[in-house]
């Protein structure tokens, strides 16, 4: 069995946040065994915490965020995908406001923190997640399937109908370096039709070409030239590994997802803390 891991030590990073706009700050810092993964608002009254679980979702619907009656955190999914593939199961993420910076839209510079905190083995048995019984999840057109497995594997489709845009699949075992060269640095891309509805919602005031790639008319507008021909589905990919860790171990399933996204990644997770 591997050993719990948690940082070596603190590291930070700051930027825009997508929502609000405004600078934020997220800090990495070592945390005790059987801690799981915590999110601190240190910028509140009593600093509320929040474990990042299934259960603790209050809303999936454009990124995930975690809450209690206390507090919320916004867009979670890029530095849970980060700390799920590093194996870190101990965590205490500091932010100064709802949301961490946007970064480039991507999980690298998430993944470079990480790394720069590096990770010290704890004295303790890590737990993983490994499937009693395959899991189902159906809605709309998203059909995620998870079967038992001695490793992580990802298969998954991609599909914009009634658009130009190639549907697009990847299938990835999912290791340090295969997320590194392949999954980290690719990007969110957002769909212009949903990019005006967020804004007349107050949302998004800290988008811009610098944070994400957008979908209109069959085109992809993006800043500099796409990081991968099928960076789309690679960005899939990326989020699945972050949602699928609020079932607070490291998972090891192969899982094939059809037109995933947050609403169903995470009671895909829910799905699998039950079976703990
Ligand atoms: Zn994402």
């Amino acid at each position: 069995m591997p050993k719990q891991r948690t940082f070596a030590k603190s590291a930070a990073l700051s930027g825009i946040a997508l929502h609000t706009g405004a600078r934020a700050t997220l800090r990495l810092c070592p945390a005790e065994v059987n801690t799981g993964i915590v999110f601190r608002r240190a910028d509140q009254p009593g600093r509320p915490e929040v474990k990042a679980l299934a259960t603790n979702v209050v809303d999936a619907r454009r990124g995930t965020t975690i809450g209690t009656k206390e507090t919320a955190v916004y867009t979670i999914e890029h530095i849970m995908s980060a700390l799920h593939v590093s194996g870190i199961d101990n965590a205490l993420i500091e932010m100064d406001g709802p949301e961490p910076p946007i970064g480039d839209g991507s999980a690298l510079p998430f993944l470079e923190t990480v790394l720069e905190a590096g990770s010290v083995e704890q004295d303790a048995e890590a737990a993983v997640w490994t499937a009693a019984t395959p899991l189902y999840i159906a809605g709309g057109d998203t059909q995620l399937i998870l079967v038992p497995a001695d490793e992580l594997k990802i298969s998954c489709v991609t599909v914009y109908a009634g658009s130009p845009v190639e549907t697009q699949y990847l299938q990835v075992a999912v290791t340090p370096e295969t997320y590194r060269r392949e999954i980290c640095s690719a990007r969110t891309f957002v769909d212009y039709r949903d990019l005006r509805q967020l804004m007349t919602m107050g949302l998004v005031k800290g988008g811009s070409l610098d944070s994400s790639a957008i979908i209109h008319d069959g085109a992809i507008i993006c800043k500099d030239a796409l990081r991968f021909k099928d960076e789309i589905v690679r960005h899939k990919i990326l989020d699945l590994i972050g949602d699928i860790y609020l079932c607070g171990r490291r998972v090891k399933a192969n899982i094939i997802a059809i037109k995933p996204g947050h609403y169903f990644n995470v009671q895909l997770a829910a799905a699998m803390l039950k079976q703990i």
